[in-house]
């Protein structure tokens, strides 16, 4: 089973490469999608679940939202596409939710990358 947590920020970046408007400096509304996989727990205080959803907003809040939220992404990561960020929300966030499955990272109402475990090999 999987459970999915939704997550906002906004931030400004430009693509330094891109051969149009978005080599300029602009702004996007993220919508990040935070998903785990794994068994139901059957003790502790996470019985019946696969974990808290208040563990996994803490978490992305910590690393990943206080980090990026009204920044410029240019200052964080180098050529800042939707795959270039959710590679990097990825390595930060997995050591924390060892359980972490898949990232969707919506850059627009229509456009959005998806980076599941399996598409990172071995
Ligand atoms: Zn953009």
């Amino acid at each position: 089973m999987q459970i999915r947590k939704l997550f906002h920020f906004e931030a400004a970046h430009l693509l330094p490469f891109h051969p149009g408007k978005c080599a300029s400096m602009h702004g996007h509304s993220y919508r990040l999608e935070v998903a785990l996989r794994g068994p139901i727990q059957s003790e502790g205080p996470t019985r019946g679940m696969i974990e808290d959803f208040d563990t996994i907003a803490s978490v992305v809040r910590a690393g990943i939202i206080d980090a990026l939220d009204h920044q410029t992404l240019n200052d964080l990561i180098e050529n800042p596409t939707a795959e270039r960020i959710i590679l990097w929300i990825w390595r930060r966030l997995e050591p924390d939710l060892p359980s972490l499955d898949e990232l969707v990272l919506w850059e627009t109402a229509t456009s959005c990358a998806r980076l599941r475990r399996e598409d990172l090999g071995p």
